[in-house]
């Protein structure tokens, strides 16, 4: 579907859709999390995510850890997949839309009554859109830092990479990687909330910073391979050999 196609969703405040999910996180979503529940990008990383701050938290019994009964407790904050929901963004040379199935035992209804530009628009998700473009343009700069760093006549580039996505997508047992923290944890790097286009930029510059500082491939690799993830590109295609 694209944003002309015929689409309208009601959602009945069930809280149906926020069990048993995957959420990927992007920094921003971190950012606009932590703002919403009024508590720190580093206390929304340990209370409410998973994988160094990249999924979000579902608790045991497979509620959200933002849900407060059948409602979100970050809604002004609440993520871009679930602003999208319950449609999914497919990101290739063109933005394609796809309807997610629902939830069971959901009582969201699916229509046509608008379309789905009208959806999004109203859920606000461009701000989130731009945002991850925003971050996408440290993927250069991780690029340029890999290619000085590593020794790809002594490391073989697939296998590079192969373990720069295993390191990134590991849920437990990671090495440290300061990179990573600085992605989702903001404020830990001195980026505090100071309206969202100044945060941002100034996250991106000292991410920026600490990227051109850092001389350990297999660190940058798997930051690299993280953030492409978390802001919803495809890490290293396994063809290639020394890109993201
Ligand atoms: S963040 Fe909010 S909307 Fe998203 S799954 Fe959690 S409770 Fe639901």
């Amino acid at each position: 579907m694209n944003r002309k196609s015929p689409f309208s969703y009601t959602c009945n405040a069930c809280g149906r859709c926020c069990h048993d999910k995957v959420i990927t996180l992007s920094p921003y979503d971190v950012f606009r999390l932590a703002r919403a529940a009024g508590i720190t990008t580093r206390e929304a990383v340990d209370r409410c995510t998973i994988r160094r701050g990249s999924i979000l938290k579902f608790n045991d019994g497979g509620a959200c850890a933002a849900l407060e009964g059948p409602r979100c407790g970050v809604h002004r904050g609440r993520p871009l997949a679930c602003r999208l929901y319950p449609l999914g963004i497919e990101h290739d040379e063109d933005e394609r839309f796809v309807t997610l199935e629902p939830a069971a035992g959901s009582l969201g209804v699916y229509g046509i009554d608008g379309d789905v530009n009208d959806f999004v628009e109203a859920q606000g998700v461009g701000s989130y859109l731009e945002a991850n473009a925003r971050y996408a343009s440290l993927i250069a700069v991780f690029r340029q830092r890999i290619a000085a760093t590593a020794d790809f006549d002594r490391v073989e580039p697939r296998e590079f990479w192969r373990r720069a996505v295993r390191e990134a997508l590991a849920e437990s047992v990671y090495d440290a990687n300061p990179l990573i923290d600085a992605m989702f944890d903001a404020g830990g790097i001195g980026c505090t909330a100071i309206g969202d286009a100044e945060t941002i930029a100034a996250h991106l510059e000292r991410l920026a910073e600490m990227i051109r500082c850092e001389s350990n491939a297999e660190l940058l690799a798997a930051a690299a391979v993280m953030l492409a993830v978390s802001i919803g590109q495809v890490p290293a295609p396994a063809h290639t050999d020394a890109e993201i």
